[in-house]
């Protein structure tokens, strides 16, 4: 093979992202394998961290803060979401950004050279598409928001040729931010392609049983799968064992994400039901399809995944701000309901045990409906048309 117009013939993408919950990266990697998948030795991908990046000090740390932050001071995360998303405030946040970014995101198109830039990180894009265009005004830059309803005003902030939207209320959104109509898709949110529909050839096509004999959970229990996002956020730990306590007849599988002392704590306890714990997984969507509820923060990313896996899903919180408009999604769509503590969760699950299992069935359906599994091939398709 002539190895040099291989690779010359390959276009190259860059996308930005960060590490701020788990959720940027994980539609990051699904664009990536959409693209690999529908346009195979086409293109050539690259990741940049907007922040660990291309960031000065000390906002190459601000990736470091999300989850202390988040978890820890949650109504100065939710005051810094809203006091920067009015109409007075955001070309002031969108300025900053772009002081702070601006220069980095050039630094790293100059060295990767891109045919076309993605941002799918709100706080990136407005940089990252003032450089591309400051260096290449006619190279295509598009925007994927993953936030599913009350999308920031951020998502909107950039000049970009195309904005890409999971849902109908994002796309409004954009609207109320004055995005040209023209330029916004409604698609779906980028998610793994493990998740893609069963006539799809990325399909995985284990059944729920072999799943759970893989997994190691037992096939005789109704299955709860608990996750707090990337991070392992929320009080998992005391929804775990108030579940615990219930003696439903059930199992549990609890995935800690990146939290490694949630898991070495949920390690030392004594449970009374089957408990499957997990640290950072890579096979989520084996995860949600050997399950048969979810039980989530308001996470964008585990929404969508949930409902590609066509389970219906309790919310246990959501963050201020940025999964407010989430858990709005989820009710009006009516897949889960928002139940914010322990107490009222186990009510909710013995409520479906003791007779009203019909509204589980039901949420499974609208799952079924609302779901966009094969989003990411959808969105990689819809981006090469401007290529
Ligand atoms: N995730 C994962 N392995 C884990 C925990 C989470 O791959 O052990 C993925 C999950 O499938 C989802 C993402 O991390 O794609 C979490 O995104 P979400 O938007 O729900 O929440 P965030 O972490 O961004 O707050």
């Amino acid at each position: 093979m002539n190895f040099e117009l291989f690779t010359w013939s390959l276009r190259r993408i860059l996308i930005f992202f960060s590490d701020t919950g788990g959720g940027h990266r994980a539609a990051a990697n699904a664009l990536r394998d959409a693209f690999y998948f529908a346009f195979p030795g086409q293109f050539e991908i690259t990741f940049v961290d907007g922040f660990k990046e291309c960031a000065p000090f000390p906002f190459n740390h601000i990736p470091d803060t999300y989850f202390p932050l988040t978890a820890y001071a949650p109504w100065l995360w939710g005051a810094l979401f809203h006091s920067s998303n009015s109409r007075v405030s955001l070309p002031l946040s969108a300025s900053f950004d772009d002081f702070i970014l601006r220069r980095g995101c050039a630094r790293a198109i100059r060295q990767h050279r891109p045919d076309l830039v993605i941002s799918v990180h709100p706080l990136i894009n407005r940089a990252a598409c003032n450089a591309l265009k400051d260096l290449n005004p006619d190279a295509p830059f598009v925007t994927v928001v993953t936030d599913l309803f009350d999308a920031h005003g951020l998502w909107f902030s950039a000049a970009a040729d195309v904005v890409i939207v999971p849902t109908q209320g994002a796309y409004e959104r954009g609207i109320r931010w004055k995005f040209p109509r023209e330029k916004m898709r409604v698609i779906g949110q980028p998610i793994s392609l493990k998740f893609a529909t069963s006539d799809s050839p990325n399909a995985v096509h284990e059944s729920q049983s072999e799943l759970r004999a893989r997994l190691n959970l037992r096939q005789d229990l109704f299955t709860i799968l608990l996750v707090g996002g990337g991070e392992g956020m929320g009080p998992l730990r005391a929804i775990a064992r108030a579940i615990d306590h219930a003696n439903f007849p059930i199992q549990l599988a609890i995935i800690a994400g990146r939290n490694a002392k949630l898991l070495k704590q949920l390690q030392k306890l004594p449970w009374r039901v089957p408990v499957n714990l997990q640290g950072f997984v890579s096979n989520m969507p084996d995860w949600m399809r050997a399950s048969d509820l979810v039980i989530t923060k308001a996470g964008p990313g585990t929404i969508m995944e949930t409902l590609a896996a066509g389970k219906p899903m309790i919310l246990s919180g959501y963050l201020r701000g940025q999964e407010e408009g989430n858990v709005k999604f989820v009710e009006e769509e009516g897949v889960g309901v928002l139940r914010s503590t322990p107490h009222a969760i186990v009510t909710q699950l013995r409520a479906w045990f003791d007779g009203e299992r019909s509204q589980l069935t039901q949420m499974q359906g609208n799952a079924k409906r609302a779901a966009r599994p094969n989003a990411a091939v959808e969105i990689a398709r819809e981006i090469v048309k401007l290529l």
